[in-house]
This record gives C-alpha cells, sequence and structure tokens, in this order.
C-alpha cells in the first residue's frame, strides 16, 4: 500500500524561507488549527473516491463538519463531480499532487509543473474555486513548501495520523484518535487510495464522542 511509510507523528520541519506570495500563504509546514485550545482539524487524503466520499460528505453533514479533502488531480479529472460536492459542503480544498508521487528529491521546477497541473484539474472541475493547502504525497516534503507557498497554498502537515491506510477496525481508529488527539491537532486520515469504510465508519463515532467531551472541529492554520 502506498501510504505504508507515512509516520505516525508529522513532520516537525519548518520552512526558513520567509517570502510572502499571494495567498500570504508562506513555506512553514502547518500541523496545528486556526483557534488552537481544544479544537482539532479533521482532513482526509487521497480522494475523491466515487465509494468512500460521498458516504464521508454525507457523515460529515449529518455532525455539521467541515474538512479538509487533499485530493489527488488525477482522481480529480475522474470525479470531478465530487469536487464540486465537497466544495458544495462547504469543505476546503488541498493540493496532494496529480500522482501522489514521492517527491523529495525533485527541482522546484518539476515540483511547480505538477502542482498548477493538480490545480487546473480542480479548477477544471469548479472554476475558481480556491486551493488553499498543499500537502506532499507520505509527507516527504523535499523542495515542495516553497513552491506551494509561491503558488499560495499552504503546506499542510499533521499532528495525528490515525494510520486507517491499514485498516485495523472502526473500534481501533476511534480509539486512535479520541485517545491520541492533542489541543490544536490536524487529523490525517483517508476517504481515497483504498477501501476506506472504516474511516466513514469511525467518524461518525469519532465527532459526537470528542463533542460530548468539549472538542470543537476547526480548521487548520492558514499560516504558520
Ligand atoms: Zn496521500
Amino acid at each position: 500500500m502506498c501510504l505504508s511509510t507515512l509516520t505516525l507523528a508529522g513532520p516537525a520541519q519548518a520552512g526558513q524561507e520567509t517570502g510572502r506570495a499571494k495567498g500570504e500563504a508562506t513555506a512553514t509546514v502547518v500541523d496545528s488549527t486556526r483557534h488552537g485550545g481544544r479544537t482539532l482539524a479533521l482532513t482526509f487524503d487521497d480522494g475523491p473516491d466515487p465509494t468512500d466520499t460521498p458516504r464521508l460528505l454525507k457523515v460529515l453533514r449529518k455532525h455539521h463538519v467541515k474538512a479538509v479533502f487533499c485530493l489527488w488531480g488525477d482522481h480529480v479529472r475522474q470525479h470531478p463531480e465530487l469536487v464540486r460536492a465537497i466544495v458544495r459542503g462547504g469543505h476546503t480544498l488541498c493540493n496532494h499532487t496529480m500522482s501522489h508521487d514521492d517527491m523529495g528529491t525533485w527541482s522546484p521546477e518539476e515540483v511547480r509543473a505538477d502542482l498548477e497541473a493538480t490545480n487546473a484539474e480542480i479548477h477544471q472541475a469548479v472554476p475558481g474555486v480556491p486551493v488553499r493547502y498543499f500537502r506532499a504525497p507520505y509527507g516527504s516534503w523535499g523542495r515542495t513548501p516553497q513552491v506551494a507557498a509561491e503558488l499560495g497554498m499552504q503546506p499542510l502537515g499533521w499532528r495525528l495520523a490515525v494510520g486507517d491506510w491499514e485498516p485495523p477496525g472502526t473500534d481501533e481508529l476511534v480509539r486512535r484518535v479520541v485517545e491520541g488527539v492533542t489541543p490544536g491537532a490536524v487529523v490525517l486520515m483517508h476517504d481515497g487510495g483504498g477501501d476506506r469504510d472504516q474511516t466513514v465508519a469511525a467518524v461518525d463515532r469519532i465527532v459526537p464522542l470528542l463533542r460530548a467531551e468539549g472538542w470543537r472541529f476547526d480548521r487548520p492554520a492558514r499560516r504558520a
């Protein structure tokens, strides 16, 4: 499975570059919520997926939670109607590259070409929609944060990944989030790239459980 090299903790990289391009994005990888405190932000990678993305959107709508969707350009091209459904649901878009390549050794020019192609697919589906974030496949950031910032996208990391790319059972996914979440955490899950049935079922249980403990669902910080 292509996601097996993800580590459980997000990369702690902080870009040194300070150049502010359009959209005020910076080259720093953010992994925290906008408001901090007892909040978390849900992010879903590798979709859109024709089976699990619509089911997830339904669950999020039921609980009135807004999330971030990190999309593959190839999947966007196959399922533009799902991108429109994500946007209609009030969720935020994130560029997750065309084909989920490891860009760790890519030149800035190669990175830029891929990121622009991915945004072009997204804009083919939903003209003019903002793509506020970029997330590097496998957390292999390489030169990508600076390029993403130049294109107006904030690099988006995570503090908690629950390992749903090797589905451990819905109960276990719920436990990992409820016990693993820390104040202001960006949480990484998946709605594409494999069978995400357990993830969708887990989200349906996680939201009310965490709310009952006083947690609120927030967006990731726009910049570090
Ligand atoms: Zn991914």
